[in-house]
């Protein structure tokens, strides 16, 4: 037989993680499904300073702190990657292992995923001169010149801390402006090592003995190439949401999923919350408030 839960809780970084704190403390038998590392992309970060009541914190400390506060009220955590879920009065997720688990509710918590940068021998390079987490290969470039590409809070957070180690940081931008807040802008451009190159595009890899060397780059308005010397590249040129397991008529066109203020989605029982939902503000706190939200629909749902 399968196992029964009265939820299932696809994604351990902070919506779904909050939301184990709210289920299992409804006293709902709760399981959590992370297909990655818990924590989600806060465990990736390097530190985060707009979470209410902590001035600062490394992200991975976040995430631990998270999940050992999810699993603190008999929450059940297990790695596994969702392949399909099937609506019903019992819902079934089946993962990629062929396992399936059945809930009497589901909250999809399964953030986004980085775009990779396409060019040719990009992925060939990842782990190798390419990386898409700063905190994770960050000291194999000491004092070594990186590229960041991206105007992103990720990309600009990255850069101040990537700017610590390395003896030089460029950041390329696609237009003259940034998307990242204000007050992280301001740091990046008062940073001595970080110099940022706007109305560009990466072009082309440089590689010299199996090493990446630099990147080429057009700009935008006068098809110039040139290149910038390196020897890491760093993109984080945005994400997309991991909802490829939810059916179709749950999302936006964009595939994030839709969800009313109680983070129901159009199927009955199931609930979203995070990143994954369409939204505005994609934060730590918006994620837990989502994931708090969500837990409370689900109990209420489940005990009428
Ligand atoms: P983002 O905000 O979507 O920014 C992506 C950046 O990459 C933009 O500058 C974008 O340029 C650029 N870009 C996109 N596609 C590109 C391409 N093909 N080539 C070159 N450049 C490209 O992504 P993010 O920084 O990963 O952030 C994702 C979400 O998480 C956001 O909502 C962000 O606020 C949130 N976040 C929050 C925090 C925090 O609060 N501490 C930290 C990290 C992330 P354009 O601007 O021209 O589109």
């Amino acid at each position: 037989m399968n196992k029964q839960y009265d939820l299932i809780i696809i994604g351990a970084g902070p919506a779904g993680l909050t939301a184990a704190i709210y289920a299992t403390r409804a006293n709902l038998k709760t399981l959590i499904i992370e297909a990655e590392v818990n924590g989600g992309k806060l465990s990736k970060t390097y530190e985060i300073e707009n979470y209410p009541g902590i001035k600062a914190i490394g992200g991975l400390e976040l995430a631990n702190q998270l999940t050992e506060h999810a699993l603190k009220f008999d929450a059940e955590l297990i790695s596994g990657k969702v392949e399909k879920i099937q609506d019903g009065e019992i819902k079934k997720v089946t993962l990629k292992n062929g396992e399936e688990l059945e809930a009497k509710a589901i909250i999809i918590a399964s953030g986004t995923k980085e775009r990779t940068l396409d060019l040719d021998h990009a992925d060939e390079y990842t782990g190798r001169g390419i990386s898409y987490c700063a905190v994770c290969d960050g000291f194999f470039y000491r004092n070594k010149d990186i590229v960041i590409i991206g105007g992103g809070n990720s990309a600009l957070e990255e850069a101040l801390y990537l700017a610590s180690l390395a003896k030089k940081v460029t950041i390329i931008i696609r237009r003259d402006v940034f998307r990242a807040e204000e007050s992280v802008v301001d740091k990046v451009k008062a940073n001595d090592k970080i110099e940022i190159i706007t109305k560009s595009l990466p072009y082309e890899l440089c590689i010299e003995n199996d090493r990446i060397t630099g990147l080429k780059i057009r700009n935008v308005d006068t098809d110039e190439i040139s290149t910038v010397e390196c020897s890491g590249i760093f993109p984080y040129i945005g994400a997309d949401p991991m909802t490829d397991f939810v059916p179709d008529e749950l999302l936006d066109k964009k595939g994030y999923i839709i969800t009313d203020l109680q983070m129901a989605t159009k199927a009955k029982g199931i609930y979203a919350a995070g990143d994954c939902i369409v939204k505005d503000l994609r934060q730590v706190v918006t994620a837990c408030n989502d994931g708090a939200i969500a837990a409370d629909s689900a109990a209420k749902f489940l005990k009428g």
